[in-house]
């Protein structure tokens, strides 16, 4: 497909949109075929709950960043316009409470509400029950998600399926790591305890006996020329990589 109805998120919205006129791509707000998301990885998760199911096109924004020439928004979106970037599905974690459904494109953290309380829990795989755990929490991962909140929780990053790490546990508990079609039910012996999903400030109470399923969904996300986020060449303003790996 190539994509000429594109729309905007992110920052410095004028840059971007200046850029895609002159791409001769057809700036819109309805029935995008494409977003555009100016800005780093926040920018993608943003879009991502603002325009499900419609593919993403990440471009980190100049002004903060030296580009690589690949990376350049007028080369992101000129192979945009004749089709040839790269396409990723990315699996969207979901997380059901009650009538709350959340999807999550890098994770779903279950933590204390209270900093000074532990929230005490027990999860439950196929594989069995564990003890209870107490601790401040509970971090589900993507793959994608899994090089940030997760990996300094688990100290390791989620190849395939999804990741369950338990966030300063008085006893230390192994990550576990889980296959498409496996799930794993968390529930609240003790709170309070919030549920938080990507960068969305938007959170769920939990109250004690609370339970919450934790999944891959059935949807993905679809990112085009997702390497415009992972490359070596670009670098930050201060001359460090953004991909810490
Ligand atoms: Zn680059």
């Amino acid at each position: 497909m190539k994509p000429q109805r594109v729309a905007v998120a992110g920052d410095d919205l004028p840059v971007a949109i200046a850029a895609v006129k002159r791409a001769g791509l057809q700036l819109v707000q309805r029935d995008p075929q494409a977003v555009l998301c100016h800005g780093g990885d926040g920018t993608l998760l943003r879009a991502e709950r603002e325009w499900p199911g419609v593919p993403k096109v990440p471009a980190r924004i100049a002004s903060r960043a030296r580009l690589c020439p690949d990376h350049q928004l007028e080369a992101v979106l000129r192979r945009l316009g004749d089709g040839a970037l790269s396409r990723d599905e990315l699996p969207l974690l979901v997380a059901q409470v009650g009538a709350w459904r959340l999807e999550a494109l890098n994770d779903i953290v279950l933590r204390n509400d209270n900093a000074a309380t532990a929230v005490r829990l027990v999860a439950r795989t196929a594989a069995g029950e564990s003890g209870e755990i107490t601790g401040d929490g509970v971090v589900c991962a993507t793959p994608f998600g899994s090089t940030g909140y997760f990996r300094s929780v688990a100290r390791s990053i989620v190849e395939d399926g999804f990741g369950v790490a338990f966030s300063n546990s008085t006893e230390p508990v192994e990550p576990v790591r889980l296959s498409p079609g496996e799930s794993i039910e968390i529930e609240i012996r003790r709170g309070p305890a919030e549920l938080v999903r990507d960068n969305d400030p938007r959170s769920v109470n939990l109250r004690d006996g609370s339970r919450v399923r934790i999944a891959l969904g059935d949807r993905t996300a679809v990112v085009l020329g997702l390497d415009a986020l992972g490359c070596q060449r670009c670098r930050k303003a201060d001359g460090s990589s953004f991909n810490p790996h």
